[in-house]
C-alpha cells in the first residue's frame, strides 16, 4: 500500500532571540499526520503550539529541523517556493485572519485559487455550497455572522483542495452549536481523505480528533505524535 503520510516535522527547533534573551519555542518536536486523519495539537498558553504550525505551514522557518509535505520538504527554502508548496498542498485556517475584507467572499476564494497557478479543482460556487454558503459569494465578510465568517473562511483555506488542512483554534470564538458545525466540517474533510491538524483548547475539538499530542515548554508529551502502528501480522504457524 502507498505511504500515506502527508506531513512530516523532524526534530523541529524554533528559537526565537531578542537582544541577550533567547526563547526556546520548540525544542525537538517531530510528528506525522496521515491521509483521513484529524490530530489536535494542546497545550498551555506559550507551549509552542502557533510557532509549531507556522512552521508546519511554511509560513516561519524553523531554525532546526525540517518539515516535509507530501515527500517534498517545505523547509528552508526561500519564501516564494514557501508559498507556492503551501497554496498547492497546504490549507490554512487561522481564527480571524483568512478573508481580506475588501474583497467578497467569493473573490477571497477565487484570489486563493490564483495563488495555485493551475486550474482549481473545485469552482468557489461549489466550495461555498460544501461549506453551507451556498448563495453568499457576493457577501463582504462584515456581511457575514460569525458562524458563516468561520466557514466562509473554510471555504478558503479548502480552496485548493489541500492535502493537509492546519487550523489555529479555528473555533475559538464561535458558540457552542457554531463550533460543532465548523468541527462537522472538518471532521466531513477528513473522511474525504484530508489531513486535518487542529491547534486548539477545545475539549469539543479534541473530542473529533482521532489523535491528539501535547505541547509543553516546546516539546511533545504524553500521547503519541506518531500514528498508531499497525499490528505485524501473525506469521506463526
Ligand atoms: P502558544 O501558541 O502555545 O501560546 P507560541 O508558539 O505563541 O505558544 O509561543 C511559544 C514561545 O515562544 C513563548 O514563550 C512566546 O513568548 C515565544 N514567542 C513566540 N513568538 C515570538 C516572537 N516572534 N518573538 C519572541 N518570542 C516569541
Amino acid at each position: 500500500m502507498a505511504d500515506e503520510t502527508v506531513l512530516t516535522a523532524r526534530e523541529l527547533y524554533r528559537f526565537y532571540r531578542a537582544g541577550e534573551e533567547e526563547t526556546l519555542a520548540l525544542r525537538g518536536v517531530s510528528l506525522r499526520v496521515r491521509r483521513g486523519e484529524t490530530v489536535a495539537v494542546v497545550g498551555p498558553s506559550g507551549s509552542g503550539k502557533s510557532t509549531l504550525l507556522a512552521c508546519l505551514a511554511g509560513l516561519d522557518e524553523p531554525s532546526g529541523g525540517e518539515v516535509r509535505v507530501g515527500g517534498v520538504r517545505i523547509s528552508h527554502r526561500p519564501e516564494t517556493e514557501r508559498a507556492r508548496l503551501r497554496a498547492r498542498h497546504i490549507g490554512v485556517l487561522l481564527q480571524t485572519r483568512n478573508l481580506l475584507p475588501h474583497m467578497s467572499v467569493g473573490d477571497n476564494i477565487r484570489l486563493a485559487q490564483r495563488a495555485a497557478a493551475g486550474r482549481p479543482a473545485v469552482s468557489a460556487k461549489k466550495l461555498l455550497g460544501q461549506v453551507d454558503l451556498a448563495g453568499r459569494g457576493h457577501a463582504l465578510p462584515r456581511q457575514l455572522s460569525g458562524g458563516e465568517l468561520a466557514r466562509a473562511g473554510l471555504a478558503v483555506a479548502l480552496a485548493n483542495s489541500p492535502d493537509i488542512l492546519l487550523a489555529d483554534e479555528p473555533t475559538g470564538e464561535l458558540d457552542g452549536e457554531t463550533e460543532q458545525a465548523v468541527l462537522a466540517l472538518l471532521h466531513d474533510r477528513a473522511a474525504r481523505g484530508c489531513a486535518v491538524l487542529i491547534v486548539t483548547h477545545s475539549a469539543a475539538a479534541v473530542r473529533v480528533a482521532d489523535r491528539v499530542i501535547g505541547l509543553e515548554d516546546g516539546r511533545t508529551v504524553g500521547a503519541s505524535a506518531e500514528p498508531e502502528r499497525q499490528e505485524a501480522p501473525d506469521v506463526s504457524a
